[in-house]
C-alpha cells in the first residue's frame, strides 16, 4: 500500500483487519467454516443448463449494455407487477456490487453525506469515500433496528443518500414494514435519495419483506441473483429506479463494466421462474439451529433473514473472540470488519447442519 505510483484515494481503504483474519485462516486445517457470504446450496440444474446451452449456442459476445430483453424485458415486468410506477426502470448489472458502484459513481458529489447503518455491509464505506463522499454512521446496536428519529436527526443539508440494506449483512436483521414505511417517507420528504440493497430479500423468515420502494416511489433499489440462486460467481445483478438515474447509470456501465456476462443473462430469466422456497425454509432451519445452540451463551438479537448472526462477545474485543476462535479451528468473522466497534461477531449459517453444530460447540466453550 505504500507504492508511490499509487493514488491517494487507494489510502482511504483499510482492508487490513479482514486480511489477518484470512492469513489466520490460510493456517488452518480443514477448519469448522462459518465465515462464509455466500449459499452452501448448487445453482439450481436448470439455471446451469440454460448457460452451457448459450455458451454452446454463441451467446458469448458483448451483451446489450443495459441488458439483454431476455432478462430485461422479465426483471422490468416483475418489477411492474410489483410497483406499478410509470417511471420505474430496469437494467441489469455486473453483480449487486456492480450497481453499488454504479449508484455511487452517479449519485454522490465530493463533500456529499451519505448515512449508514452501523453495522454496515463492508462495501458501503469504501465505496462512498472512493467518490469522495463522506459516510455518516448511524449506530443500531444492540438491537440493529431503525430509529427514524435519529435517521432524521442526522440529515443535513449535505445529505444526499440513505443506504438500506434489509435483511442485513452482517445482522441478519429485517427492519418491520412501519420502519421501512417511515423511512421511505422520511426519505421522500426531506429530498434524500434512498438505496436498498435488496440482495437478501428472498431470505426473510416467518415475516414477509417490504421494499421501501412500496412508499417511496424515487427509491434505487439494488438486487441481484448472488444470494438468492447462489450465482455469485456469475456477476449478475440488477438496478430499478427512477428512469432518469438508471439511464445514467447505464451510460456509466457503457464506459466501465460494459455489461453484465452475456451467457449468465439467459440463465436469469429461467432463475427467475424457479421456486427457491425449498432452499429458504432449510436457511430457517439452520438459522433455528443455531440460535437454539447457542443463545442462552451469547446475548444475540435473533435475526429475521439472510443467513448470519451478529452475537456479542463475552467479554474482550470481537477481534480477540474470533483470534481464540480460530485457535480451536472456527472460523468466524469479527465485527469490527462492519463495524466503527469491535464488540461482536459474524457467524455465517450458509453451511452443514454438521458444520453448525461443530460451531455451537465450539461457541457454547469459547463462551466459558
Ligand atoms: N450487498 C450485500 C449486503 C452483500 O452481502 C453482498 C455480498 N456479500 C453484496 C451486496 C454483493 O453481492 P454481489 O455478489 O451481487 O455483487
Amino acid at each position: 500500500m505504500n507504492h508511490p505510483w499509487l493514488a491517494d484515494r487507494t489510502q482511504t481503504i483499510d482492508s487490513s483487519g479482514i486480511r489477518k483474519v484470512f492469513d489466520l485462516a490460510a493456517k488452518l486445517k480443514d477448519p469448522v467454516n462459518l465465515s462464509i457470504g455466500q449459499p452452501d446450496f448448487d445453482v439450481p440444474a436448470e439455471v446451469q443448463q440454460t448457460c452451457i446451452d448459450a455458451i454452446q449456442s454463441g451467446k458469448n459476445g458483448y451483451a446489450l449494455t443495459q441488458g439483454m430483453p431476455v432478462l430485461r424485458d422479465k426483471l422490468q415486468a416483475s418489477v411492474d407487477a410489483s410497483y406499478g410506477h410509470n417511471d420505474r426502470k430496469v437494467f441489469v448489472s455486473s453483480g449487486t456490487s456492480g450497481g453499488l458502484v454504479l449508484a455511487m459513481w452517479s449519485l454522490v458529489n465530493p463533500g456529499d453525506e451519505v448515512i449508514v447503518f452501523d453495522p454496515y455491509f463492508v462495501m458501503y464505506e469504501p465505496l462512498v469515500s472512493l467518490v469522495g463522499g463522506t459516510p455518516v454512521m448511524i449506530n443500531t446496536y444492540p438491537t440493529f433496528r431503525i430509529d427514524v428519529n435519529r435517521v432524521a436527526d442526522a440529515i443535513t443539508s449535505r445529505t444526499k443518500l440513505i443506504v438500506l440494506n434489509s435483511p442485513a449483512n452482517p445482522t441478519g436483521a429485517v427492519i418491520s414494514e412501519e420502519e421501512v414505511r417511515d423511512l421511505a417517507q422520511l426519505a421522500a420528504e426531506r429530498g434524500v435519495v434512498l438505496l436498498s440493497d435488496e440482495i437478501y430479500r428472498l431470505f426473510c423468515y416467518g415475516q414477509t419483506f417490504h421494499s421501501p420502494a412500496t412508499w417511496n416511489e424515487q427509491t434505487l433499489v439494488i438486487d441481484g441473483f448472488s444470494k438468492s440462486h447462489a450465482m455469485t460467481g456469475w456477476r449478475l445483478g440488477f438496478v430499478h429506479g427512477p428512469a432518469a438515474v438508471i439511464d445514467e447509470m447505464v451510460k456509466l456501465q457503457q464506459y466501465t463494466f460494459v455489461c453484465a456476462p452475456h451467457p449468465a443473462q439467459w440463465s436469469g430469466a429461467v432463475a427467475m421462474d424457479i421456486d427457491m422456497s425449498d432452499a429458504v425454509s432449510d436457511y430457517q432451519r439452520k438459522r433455528d439451529l443455531l440460535v437454539k445452540g447457542i443463545s442462552d451463551c451469547f446475548e444475540l438479537t435473533e435475526p429475521g433473514g439472510a443467513f448470519y448472526a451478529f452475537p456479542k462477545v463475552p467479554c474482550g474485543t470481537g477481534t480477540e473472540f474470533v483470534q481464540r476462535a480460530i485457535e480451536k479451528n472456527l472460523l468466524i468473522i469479527p465485527g469490527n470488519i462492519f463495524s466503527r466497534q469491535d464488540t461482536h461477531f459474524r457467524i455465517s449459517y450458509a453451511a452443514e447442519d454438521e458444520a453448525i453444530l461443530r460451531g455451537v460447540e465450539l461457541l457454547r466453550q469459547l463462551a466459558k
